[in-house]
């Protein structure tokens, strides 16, 4: 059993009063976590994927509090990657509602270790090789499968080169 004694417990309730009322000691909280993640190779969502914290926040917490204050930060947002495939940088991150977040990572869903990937259009679960490959995407692969990268191809194609008739009488 674990006794904490007056002063670890006064400590204890000081912390947790300053995580609720510092805004810049709660996000400094919020940095170390996120550097621990992407530290933690057994972390199969960041350090085992490469996902890292860029080089201005892991050295200068300060440069993220501050990022942070200034673009959208407060109570109750968490920080999300635009990308989920990249880093923690202040290009690929802002702060959304955790259900904003969710819908993101679930719109990026690749497993790297099954190397499937979930198609951003029909949302079917697919080996990285029925994706097209693009080398400026994560894992060399397009978000779109083939099948609707093909489809939306002649979709486009029929409505430049063979408009239907309701838009040529337009
Ligand atoms: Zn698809």
């Amino acid at each position: 059993m674990l006794l904490m004694n007056v002063t670890d417990i006064k400590e204890a309730q000081y912390y947790r009063e300053r995580y609720h009322t510092d805004d810049r000691y709660y996000l400094k909280k919020l940095l170390d976590r996120m550097i621990y993640r992407c530290q933690n190779e057994n972390d199969k969502y960041y350090g085992a994927r490469g996902i890292s914290v860029c080089q201005e926040w892991l050295d200068d917490s300060d440069s993220f509090v501050n990022w942070a204050l200034n673009n959208g930060w407060r109570r109750g947002l968490v920080i999300d990657r635009i990308d989920n495939h990249l880093g923690y940088t202040p290009d690929n991150c802002r702060f959304v509602t955790v259900t904003e977040s969710n819908q993101n990572r679930e719109m990026w869903t690749t497993d790297p270790q099954a190397m499937t990937r979930k198609c951003k259009s029909c949302g079917k679960v697919k080996p990285l090789t029925e994706f097209h490959k693009d080398k400026t995407r994560p894992m060399g692969r397009t978000y779109r499968c083939r099948e609707c990268r093909n489809r939306e191809a002649r979709e486009k194609y029929t409505r430049v080169h063979h408009p239907i008739p309701e838009q040529m009488s337009r």
